[in-house]
């Protein structure tokens, strides 16, 4: 279904509906016993006291509903991050969130901010959750293409597409899929039309501590006169893998927090108890080496697939920060990327999604993305089988 004027419609909401595709792509991989770079679970081993700490809290009957914005502890060691790594002050008490993952925060934040019929930029390519999100709660996304290899912020772009009913702009930096970190000069950028046209920023900062060749994070909530409209998002499912926990937060200005926290309680109730215990083990007792290494080997594993697909003939767009590349697939035989992926699978038995999963509708074809957050020897073995195309 064509795009009228790049706009996304409700109804478009099925062929978006991209974690469906990393899916299927799996289970298709499961099915031929392949190698699976589709999905964007990373495999790094989780620290042994922080699973200890959420078995000895079921042990210790921390099995019931929590308060509905996380337990305190929770909250302190959230709170003690965001001053120690982002350089956001947030009160434990009024200002923070723990939520049913990143994807529960931007929900509920969604739900208490915006509107049927409003209308939210976000960055093209996208994560298809961020455009869905807005596309279940009748909100219109409005696409702002970056193109590769740099996926520079396009500021002509971004500010033809604000209109009188826009309402908020989706950042989500480092990027998935691009791998796109935004830097200073660009941020600024953005936040200087959030404040003249009186926007909400709502930014996914999961893959925060994914950053490569010294690339620094920043947080737009530090950004001068940002604090109030910013709703700063991340979690603790990429940093410790520990995706199925569902253990997300969100900081914002003490204003949003009691409607955000409503509609949080009314869609999850809470993020699960005993997990909160051990995420909040692992955020006191973790030595900052622990977050240093994992840009140091995510730095090593990026290296090692984007060299094997260039060798492949899939020039790569080398990302900055997260675990994804994005990849030129038009050697990869078939008319659309889903027809790539497949091919590639068969021929390979590498498992990527198709990058139209990430666009709209018509781009993204000749793309596919690969997903290097995998142990060692699955990356060792899918970099052979891709020399092999
Ligand atoms: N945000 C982005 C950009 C992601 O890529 C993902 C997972 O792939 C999520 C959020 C999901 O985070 P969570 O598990 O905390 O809901």
């Amino acid at each position: 279904m064509p795009i009228a004027n790049s706009q996304l419609h409700v109804s478009d909401i099925s062929p978006l509906i991209v974690q469906s595709e990393i899916r299927a792509m799996s289970v298709e991989c499961d099915r031929v016993g392949g190698i699976n770079l589709a999905q964007g679970v990373c495999d790094t081993d989780l620290p042994d006291f922080v699973a200890d700490a959420a078995i000895k809290a079921i042990q210790q009957g921390h099995n019931i509903y929590t308060r509905l914005d996380g337990i305190e502890s929770l909250r302190q060691a959230i709170a003690a991050k965001l001053e120690r790594y982002n350089g956001i002050s947030a009160d434990p008490d009024s200002e923070v969130l723990v939520t049913s993952g990143a994807t529960g925060a931007l929900y509920a934040a969604s739900l208490a901010l915006l509107n049927p019929g409003d209308e939210v930029i976000l960055f093209e390519p996208f994560y298809g959750y961020h455009v869905n999100t807005l596309l279940s709660l009748r909100v219109q996304p409005i696409p702002v293409s970056l193109t590769a290899p740099d996926w520079k912020l396009d500021l002509d772009a971004l500010r033809s597409a604000i209109t009188s009913r826009t309402r908020a702009i989706i950042v989500n930096t480092p990027c998935n899929p691009s791998g796109k970190v935004f830097h200073l000069d660009e941020l600024r950028a953005i936040a200087d039309l959030a404040i003249q046209h009186d926007l909400f920023v709502f930014t996914d900062e999961i893959y925060e501590y994914f950053l490569f060749d010294g690339t620094r994070h920043i947080s737009m909530a530090t950004l001068p006169g940002m604090a109030e409209r910013t709703i700063t998002i991340s979690g603790l499912s990429k940093t410790f893998s520990i995706t199925g926990w569902r253990i997300g937060y969100l900081t914002a200005s003490r204003q949003w927090i009691p409607s955000i926290g409503y509609f949080h309680d009314l869609t999850y109730v809470c993020s699960p108890s005993p997990f909160q215990h051990g995420a909040a083990a692992g955020l006191v007792e973790l030595p900052d080496s622990f977050y240093a290494e994992l840009s140091t080997e995510y730095q090593q594993k990026r290296d090692q697939l984007c060299s094997a697909l260039a060798d492949a003939g899939l020039a790569p767009s080398i990302p900055e920060g997260a675990y994804y590349v994005l990849a030129d697939a038009s050697r990869v035989p078939g008319e659309t990327a889903h027809k790539k992926a497949r091919h590639l699978l068969a021929a390979t038995g590498v498992a990527a999604v198709a990058g139209s999963a990430f666009f709209t509708q018509g781009r993204g074809e000749n793309i596919l993305r690969f997903c290097f957050g995998k142990k060692p020897e699955d990356l060792d073995r899918a970099c052979a089988a891709l020399r092999s195309l």
